[in-house]
């Protein structure tokens, strides 16, 4: 009987050393513990022993068992190690490999420029109004002074849609809209795109502007002045000289076109400039009472001023932009630059 257990022992040891994993230990567990397997089998067979002999057989059985067992365990730790090392190496992250670079987007100039020159006029107490690109003809050029066959029409090459229906050529309409709808103090400024006929380097059939206004009781040419001057400085630089020309628009008497510095030369005179060292940024003026009458204001009460400016002029000083169709052509490779 001993001789039989050392046997099997010794083959047991050898099954459970040369397991390679749990599966395979569980295996050998099962053909010697399992309800079929050899120790148990030894277990069945102490029964047909004589009396004196079976004591001793059974303890040799369950030493042997226990023996067996405790060889499992510890071959168990071992493999359970060798399971968790092998998954480490095959996990393994390999941090000298370079990252995965995702392509970000990036805000297109024109949308750039637009929101700091919203921000700035917020911060001056102006809020934010839009209206619609296709306009009536009476918000367009009527309310705004420009009488049908009036000359000054000439000036905007107009999209007609219908007769009385046009694409806006400006964000003026939004002031009478406004002004229609609210009484003064008004500080609006409106920013969208308007449509002229009209394509070259300098010029887009679809351009954006942003408009302002500002309407109340005592309202100066000196408050046009301190507006401009402080959003020119705020957006160019506060060395950026500025000055103001006479000028004509229909909608507004006296009128004035305001010009900065040329930021390209300094003042010296370049291509951008034609020579004369200044850049025409803004038209402007305070609004001419005709206007406050078609939207019911009465101009012995009431002052205010108006002034408009080309969001992709702006960009394009800002960024130093010389022709206007890169800004619409959306060459990735260029816009990639802002
Ligand atoms: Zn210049």
């Amino acid at each position: 009987m001993e001789k039989q257990i050392s046997k099997l022992l010794e083959r047991a040891r050898k099954g459970i050393e040369s397991a390679s994993s749990l599966k395979e230990l569980d295996e050998v567990r099962v053909r010697y513990l399992g309800k079929k397997g050899e120790v148990t089998a030894l277990l069945k067979g102490l029964g047909a022993l004589s009396p004196e002999e079976r004591p001793a057989a059974g303890q040799a059985v369950n030493r042997g068992r226990k023996e067996i067992e405790d060889l499992l365990a510890g071959r168990k730790v071992v493999i359970q190690g060798l399971e968790a090392e092998q998954r480490l190496k095959s996990q393994v992250v390999d941090v000298s490999l370079p990252g995965v670079v995702y392509d970000r987007g990036s805000r297109h100039p024109v949308t750039r420029v637009m929101g700091e020159i919203l921000d700035i006029f917020r911060g001056m107490g102006f809020s934010v109004h839009q209206g619609p690109e296709v306009e009536k003809d009476y918000y367009n050029f009527e309310a705004l002074n420009f009488p049908k066959d009036h000359p000054a029409r000439d000036m905007q090459d107009t999209f007609f849609v219908e007769e009385e229906v046009v694409l806006r050529t400006h964000t003026s309409p939004v002031q009478v809209r406004a002004m229609e709808k609210q009484d003064p103090p008004l500080r609006i400024v409106s920013p969208g795109r308007v449509y002229r006929h009209d394509y070259d380097v300098t010029h887009s059939p679809m351009f954006h502007q942003v408009e302002g206004f500002m309407v109340d009781e005592g309202v100066a040419f000196s408050d046009l002045k301190g507006v401009l001057v402080e959003f020119v400085h705020q957006f160019f630089g506060h060395e950026v000289p500025v000055r103001f020309r006479p000028s004509f628009f229909p909608f507004t008497e006296p009128s004035a076109e305001v010009d900065m510095g040329c930021v390209m030369c300094r003042g010296k005179g370049c291509r951008v400039c034609s020579g004369t060292g200044w850049l025409e940024i803004l038209g402007s003026g305070m609004i001419h009472p005709e206007v406050f009458r078609h939207v019911g204001y009465d101009s012995e009460k009431y002052t205010g001023f108006a002034f408009g400016m080309g969001v992709e002029r702006i960009a394009m000083l800002h960024y130093g932009i010389d022709d206007i169709r890169l800004l619409f052509e959306n060459d990735v490779r260029f816009l990639k630059q802002f």
